[in-house]
């Protein structure tokens, strides 16, 4: 290390000591409700960076930082962030309704309420209030289920990755899957076919090609060491062109024939025939089951509009077989997302009141011309900020499902382009971002795009303040 310069020996001296800044802190009003641990780890964050920055830099810092009072601004600031809650709700204006990155769904108002109910008081989870002994939280969602769908029996896990390698793992383990080369695909956040099937011990087979996978490829790989063959859906990408795939029809006639269960990992999973509001036909649960298929699974917080869960259903004698399995209880689903699962399927027994009451159907099915109409409320909103270095068109465009449901789907929707003289898109973005809440929206061609589809009536008044602020800020 480089001897220190007099300066540099100047300016550490100067630097206030951790017993000056905690008498400060003793006297300021704000450090009253802030945790003595907390306070203590933000002066050493603070005092360190400034040494490094000293030391490390061969250029002076400017004195005024070391000051005491420039000081305690910045541990306030530290400290501040560090009393701020890491996970924390915002507004999402990308458009994309099943967001990953976001939190995926929304839950239903009245499954909010089922849950913040259940949370701070005991409940029957696991116990049979008929007969007065133990019982199983399995049985909570498990007719609700099979009511809805029309399925023999049910089970729902931690998620959808979860419920595929449970049922690899009570089915195959040790023996052979076939699968379409087609169907190995990856679902973001590390979610890969051949790897679950690894870690399940089944043994993969893969047979067709990337396109074109036929009924005699399946027929030609089936032996006797065959457990399951799998069908799963693309979920996030889709084969165009000289195609082929093999129905589930087929697959579940051939599996019958040899006496094989056929399974199918839907990915998202709905309930809801989306083609009725005018949008493309996506299997739905009660589809595959139809089709003689022996177990589907599928995600809870995709296009079913609940909790982060997977659910696996079938027939009994496999759903009895996979409930024994010791890996269930280490999937195991909590109960608080029991609380909204459970709210949220009932909620399914009237289609009409679910596509009204849960989020992420409402928001899918919303018009396009509700949209534009939200899309231009916000417009007269944010016009009233400034009109002078304000420029905010209407533009056509669209919003997508995501989550890796209904990939091609588009849905057409209204954005609102939004520049602002004297500030970069990127300035917008990464304002609004740390803005509380944080707005998380996208930049196209230089300019902030907004869409209004995942935008919640009551946060439009938090955008227009959000920019009332950086007006505000970045005065030209
Ligand atoms: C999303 C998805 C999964 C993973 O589901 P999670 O609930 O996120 O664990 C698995 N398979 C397919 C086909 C999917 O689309």
């Amino acid at each position: 290390m480089m001897p220190l310069t007099a300066t540099q020996k100047e300016m550490l001296r100067k630097l206030p000591g951790v017993d000056r800044l905690l008498e400060l802190a003793d006297r300021d009003a704000f450090f009253q409700s802030v945790p003595r641990s907390v306070l203590t780890r933000s002066i050493r964050t603070v005092l360190d960076d400034l040494r490094e920055a000293i030391i490390g830099s061969g250029r002076r810092i400017d004195t005024a930082r070391l000051a005491d009072s420039a000081v305690m601004e910045t541990v306030r600031e530290t400290a501040d962030r560090s009393m701020a809650p890491n996970l924390q709700p915002l507004v999402n204006a990308t458009g994309i309704v099943i967001h990953t990155n976001l939190g995926r769904s929304l839950l239903a108002t009245e499954a909010v309420e089922n849950l913040v109910r259940i949370a701070g008081q005991y409940s029957n989870l696991e116990f049979d209030l008929q007969r007065g002994k133990r019982g199983s939280r399995y049985s909570i969602v498990e007719d609700l289920i099979c009511e809805i769908t029309g399925a023999e029996a049910a089970i729902a896990v931690n998620n959808n990755a979860g419920a595929v390698l449970l049922a690899l793992n009570t089915l195959a383990k040790g023996k052979k899957v076939i699968v379409s080369r087609g169907e190995l695909v990856e679902i973001g956040g590390s979610f890969r076919i051949p790897d679950v099937m690894a870690q399940s011990g089944g043994i993969m087979v893969e047979v067709g090609t990337t396109n074109r996978t036929h009924l005699t490829d399946y027929e030609k790989a089936v032996d006797e060491e065959t457990a399951l063959l799998l069908k799963v859906h693309q979920s996030n990408y889709s084969i165009v062109g000289f195609t082929r795939e093999v129905s589930l029809q087929e697959l579940a006639e051939l599996g019958a024939e040899r006496g094989i269960p056929v399974m199918e990992d839907l990915g998202s999973g709905t309930f809801i025939d989306f083609s009725r509001y005018g949008l493309a036909k996506e299997p739905t649960v009660q589809d595959s089951l139809a089709s003689g298929i022996d177990l589907v699974t599928f995600s809870g917080d995709k296009l079913l509009g609940a909790t982060q869960a997977g659910f696996i259903l079938g027939k009994p004698e496999i759903m009895d077989r996979i409930k024994q399995n010791p890996i269930t209880r280490a999937l195991r689903i909590d109960k608080l997302t029991l609380a909204a699962l459970e709210t949220t399927l009932r909620l399914y027994r009237d289609e009409k009141k679910a596509v009204a009451a849960i989020p992420t159907l409402r928001m899918i099915t919303e018009p396009v011309e509700a949209v534009e109409k939200k899309a231009l409320r916000l417009k007269a909103m944010l016009e009233r900020l400034d009109t002078e270095r304000m420029q905010i068109d209407l533009v056509r465009q669209t919003s997508k499902a995501g989550g890796g449901s209904l990939p091609l789907l588009e849905l057409p929707s209204r954005g609102l382009a939004i520049t602002v003289k004297g500030i970069s898109a990127n300035r917008i973005e990464s304002f609004l971002r740390r803005f509380s809440p944080p707005i998380i929206a996208r930049i196209k061609e230089d300019r902030y795009i907004v869409d209004p589809r995942t935008i919640q009536e009551e946060e439009l008044d938090i955008i227009a303040a959000a920019f009332q602020q950086l007006l505000n800020k970045d005065k030209p």
